[in-house]
């Protein structure tokens, strides 16, 4: 049976280590690092993920910022908000919450950024600083794959990893990192020939598809590190529902050597690696 990959484990340890850092920043007489985070409409779940990122902001003794604005907001008060955020020297990170309501151009606004706060890591400016190989703000889940990772093995030279889904927020970042990390990398997605022989040839295999338990052990090469990031919400039978990954976990649990749950997995690692960006950038800014 697989070694389980404890990402609310590794996050906690994440989140204590962020608190010493912030902690020390503090008694130094420093100003706090700022993360501000800006929620546009009433998307219910971004709503839940941003309450959960402001609570784990403020835990680690950072200054947390929120702004929410109705649904009703136009494209240029977003951005005069950003730009607003962009010129305050007491914020360090800056983060929107996606999805942005129909009408707004995501992309319009993540240029607007700046790079140096751009603490989600999406902004063009540290795409290309994080594929040339330069110090940059990467993906928060992303990052917390690699982590996840080499919790399972500490040096990742030489191994395979095959990457599902060619995202600009997940698998390509993702298969950016693991090229740092000196793997030899495959990325998958929808028009992949014979995905499980594909999957089959990886050391390391990531889900990012977003399709529930679609990859299952015929996917997994014996012993191969399975990190899954789907997260799925799907209906059981109470009439209830609940959250899956994109893999069939008791399946490529029985093959795997090691494996992420859903949920517990890389989940948890996305709001730590965030606290961390905003640490980063805060030092990097020069406090
Ligand atoms: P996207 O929908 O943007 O991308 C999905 C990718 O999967 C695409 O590249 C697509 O290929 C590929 N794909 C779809 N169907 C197949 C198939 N049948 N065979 C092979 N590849 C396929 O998703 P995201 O990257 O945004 O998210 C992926 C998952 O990760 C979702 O479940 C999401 O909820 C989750 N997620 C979790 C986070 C966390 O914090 N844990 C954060 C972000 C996302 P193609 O490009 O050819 O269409």
């Amino acid at each position: 049976m697989a070694v389980i990959l404890d990402g609310k484990l590794l996050a906690a340890e994440l989140r204590e280590d962020i608190k010493a850092r912030v902690a020390a920043i503090c008694a130094a007489g420093r100003r706090a690092p700022g993360l501000a985070v800006v929620l546009v409409g009433g998307d219910p779940a971004s709503h839940v993920y941003v309450a959960a990122k402001v609570k784990q902001t403020e835990a680690v003794g950072m200054r947390s910022i929120e702004h929410r604005l109705p649904e009703t907001t136009r494209e240029a008060e977003l951005l005069a908000l950003v730009a607003r955020l962009n010129a305050d020297p007491a914020v360090d990170g800056i983060l929107v919450q996606l999805p942005l309501p129909k009408g707004m151009d995501s992309s319009r606004v993540i240029e607007a950024i700046d790079p140096a706060k751009d603490v989600d890591g999406f902004h063009p400016i540290n795409v290309g600083r994080l594929s040339t190989g330069l110090p940059a703000l990467v993906p928060c889940t992303p990052r917390g794959c690699v982590m996840l990772a080499r919790r399972a093995v500490a040096d990742l030279t030489g191994l395979h990893a095959v990457i599902v889904g060619r995202s600009n927020i997940v698998g390509k970042p993702v298969a950016q990192l693991l090229l740092a990390e000196n793997c030899t990398v495959t990325i998958a997605h929808s028009r992949t020939r014979d995905l499980p022989a594909v999957c089959r040839a990886g050391d390391i295999l990531v889900a990012a598809v977003g399709r529930p338990r679609m990859l299952g052990a015929e996917h997994v090469r014996p012993g191969a590190i399975v990190i899954d990031v789907g997260i799925n919400r799907v209906p059981t039978a109470d009439g209830r529902s609940r959250l899956v990954g994109d893999v069939d976990y008791d399946a490529a649990a029985a093959v795997a050597g090691a494996i992420t749950p859903v949920p517990g997995g890389v989940g948890p690692m996305t709001i730590a690696c965030l606290l961390d960006n905003t640490v980063l950038a805060y030092e990097r800014r020069g406090g």
